[in-house]
């Protein structure tokens, strides 16, 4: 669940469910989503109020291992998709550029240059966060939802120190 940009306790939910689930969750109305939810959920977080018909998304995992080609480099969803179990996606899009910039800062002086060394460089430099990434939230959601009681209480036990433990946090915001 995050802060939704209507402001006054409202959050969007994103639902991860298989695919059939997630047609038949589309058909509902309101107040069926509301109960489904309930019904998922229990009631630690209180009674939903649901506003807005859930809308299907298809999920897959993609990584591309050569996103420089030639001059052409892909970002963000271009690059990699990932699962949404821990929000990293748009944050690893933004490093991918970021890093971009500052590897291509030289060579902006000096446009009529091959890039082709510098965009290597760049492709090495977010390898290792690229992968690690897809991959740590492959097995986030692969841990949720593996039907096997002390595995799922484990990774809600990780998330939960995720959320208490500043460094932790901060380690994993930094990756
Ligand atoms: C359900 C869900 C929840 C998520 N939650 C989070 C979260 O909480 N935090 C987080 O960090 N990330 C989250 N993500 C991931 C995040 O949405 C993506 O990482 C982010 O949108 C990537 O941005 P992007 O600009 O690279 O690509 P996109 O957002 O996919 O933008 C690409 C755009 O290009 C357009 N386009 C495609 N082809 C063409 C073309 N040929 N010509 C012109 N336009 C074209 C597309 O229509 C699209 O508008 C979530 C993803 C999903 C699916």
């Amino acid at each position: 669940m995050l802060p939704h940009p209507d402001g006054d306790g409202s959050q969007s939910i994103v639902w991860c469910c298989e695919p059939e689930r997630a047609k038949a969750i589309e058909t509902l109305d309101l107040r069926e989503v509301e109960q489904a939810m309930a019904e998922t959920f229990g009631d630690r977080l209180g009674r939903f109020v649901v506003k807005e018909k859930l809308k299907g998304y298809p999920l897959y995992q993609s990584l591309d291992p050569k996103p420089v080609n030639g001059r052409i480099v892909n970002v963000g969803n271009a690059a990699q998709t990932l699962h949404p179990v821990a929000g990293q996606g748009l944050n690893l899009g933004i490093r991918d550029v970021a890093t971009l910039a500052h590897c291509l800062r030289d060579w902006i002086a000096y446009p009529h240059r091959d890039p082709a060394r510098t965009l290597g460089i760049y492709q090495n430099l977010r390898a290792r966060d690229r992968q690690g990434t897809v991959k740590l939230t492959d097995l986030m959601s692969r841990a949720f939802t593996t039907g096997w009681a002390p595995v799922e209480h484990a990774a809600g036990l990780g998330l939960w120190a995720l959320d208490a433990i500043e460094p932790l946090r901060a380690h994993w915001q930094g990756i």
